[in-house]
């Protein structure tokens, strides 16, 4: 059941390289979770007591859980990605169990991450009011005291798309008590986002990202992602349509059209 679930994991590696934009957010990051590991020693000789847990906040899609990957992949932690929906759908008990499991783990297992993805379940639902929900969340705020960032080497990051929803009692010092917002990308991370697609697909030379990153302002990373993947798929129709072989053709590759196309569907 959940304890299986909830382990630890070989991330395939995410890598800050495999981010677009978000640099200012990286070197948050950088300084409040990766320094932990990275310069222990010093934290320790100066006594530094760093935050032990880390909320990323913004609307879906935006890098949350790619940014708590990263961020296990720099430091060279092991990483524990928990599904907050998932934990309180256990039985009466168990979730509580299962809590105190991901967090002996991460001690036995340290330098390590336990990411806390759609905290935001942990209030407002059926399962997750009444005493079942308070059992959980006590568990939850018993081992978030317990916690130890520099002497344990275990880190919690948790990401939400909805902050208010958020119990304050969570977010108080020595808690998950610092927040980051991580904002839809801007137009100059629009265009990284878009150049990075080209590791896995092909655009052609003469490609206008630019354009494409002007008329997409609204979009998260996931949408210039899941956009491209329609271009490619577009592509790949129109060459079929020709029976024409792919891979055999330098031209086989996508262009502007098939970005603008793939636009005007985008909804
Ligand atoms: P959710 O709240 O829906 O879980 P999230 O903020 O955790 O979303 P991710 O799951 O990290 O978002 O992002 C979804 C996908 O979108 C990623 O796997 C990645 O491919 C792409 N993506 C999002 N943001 C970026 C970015 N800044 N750079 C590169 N890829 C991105």
């Amino acid at each position: 059941g959940l304890q299986k679930k909830n382990s630890v994991q070989k991330v395939e590696s995410v890598k800050w390289s495999d981010i677009g934009g978000l640099e200012e957010v990286k070197s948050m990051l950088e300084e409040s979770v990766i320094w932990i590991y990275k310069r222990i020693d010093s934290f320790r000789h100066l006594g530094i007591k760093p935050s032990n847990g880390v909320l990323l906040y913004g609307p879906p899609g935006t890098g949350k859980t790619l940014l708590a990957k990263a961020v296990a992949t720099e430091s060279s932690a092991n990483f524990i990605p928990v599904s907050i929906p998932d934990l309180i759908k256990g039985e009466v008990g168990e979730s509580e169990k299962a809590i105190a499991n991901i967090f002996k783990m991460a001690r036995r297992c340290s330098p390590c991450i336990i990411f806390l993805d759609e905290l935001e379940a942990m209030f407002g639902s059926k399962e997750s009011s009444g005493s079942f929900g308070q059992k959980i969340m006590s568990q939850l705020l018993l081992e978030l005291d317990a916690l130890d960032s520099v002497d344990q080497g275990v880190v919690v990051l948790a990401a939400t798309n909805n902050p208010r929803a958020i119990d304050p009692s969570l977010v108080r010092p020595g808690r998950i008590d610092r927040l980051i917002y991580i904002k839809p990308p801007s137009l100059s991370e629009r265009i990284s986002i878009l150049q990075m697609q080209n590791v896995k697909t092909k655009f052609s030379k003469n490609i206008n990202l630019k354009e494409i990153a002007e008329k997409t302002e609204n979009f998260t990373g996931a949408d210039l992602k899941a956009l491209v993947q329609r271009a490619a798929f577009l592509r790949f129709k129109k060459y079929r349509a020709r029976e024409q072989q792919l891979n055999s053709d330098v031209e086989c590759n996508i262009d502007q059209t098939d970005l603008l196309e793939a636009l005007s569907k985008f909804s």
